[in-house]
């Protein structure tokens, strides 16, 4: 009798768990410099949302427009890589730059071809281990 009140209370509890599916980052930096040297923005799409974006962040004045994927989707750049992929301004870069890449996301990343990081689906099952 126990035991199917055990297996009832289970699958009702089975119910209110979450679908839990993260990505995690691993990996090191190679120092490539590919992304500073193309970015997305997603919720960038038009040069006119790229100046607003400027304004009421004066400190994203560093990028710059460099072109558009094949996707027309636009592709921005810093002013502050060097030509060797290095980062001219590394003490006071900002923080998104120091976060990056994040170490544990909710939806699937797509890293540059060749980065020293890559990107490992966390299942729900990884969190029952
Ligand atoms: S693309 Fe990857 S390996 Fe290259 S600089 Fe950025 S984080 Fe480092
Ligand atoms: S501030 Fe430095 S780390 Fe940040 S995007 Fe520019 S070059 Fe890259």
């Amino acid at each position: 009798m126990i035991n199917i009140l055990k297996a009832i209370y289970y699958e009702i509890c089975s119910y209110f768990v979450p679908q839990k599916v993260y990505y995690e980052i691993t990996g090191e930096c190679k120092q490539c410099g590919k992304c500073c040297n193309y970015m997305y923005s997603y919720d960038t799409y038009t040069e006119k949302e790229f100046k607003i974006m400027q304004f009421l962040y004066p400190a994203y004045k560093r990028f710059y427009i460099k072109g558009r994927d094949d996707a027309g989707n636009l592709i921005f750049a810093c002013k502050f890589v060097t030509p060797e992929g290095k980062c001219s301004v590394y003490e006071k870069r900002l923080p998104m730059c120091k976060r990056y890449p994040l170490r544990r996301l909710r939806h699937k990343a797509i890293l540059h071809e060749g980065c020293g990081y890559k990107v490992e689906d966390i299942k729900f099952k990884d969190f029952l281990k």
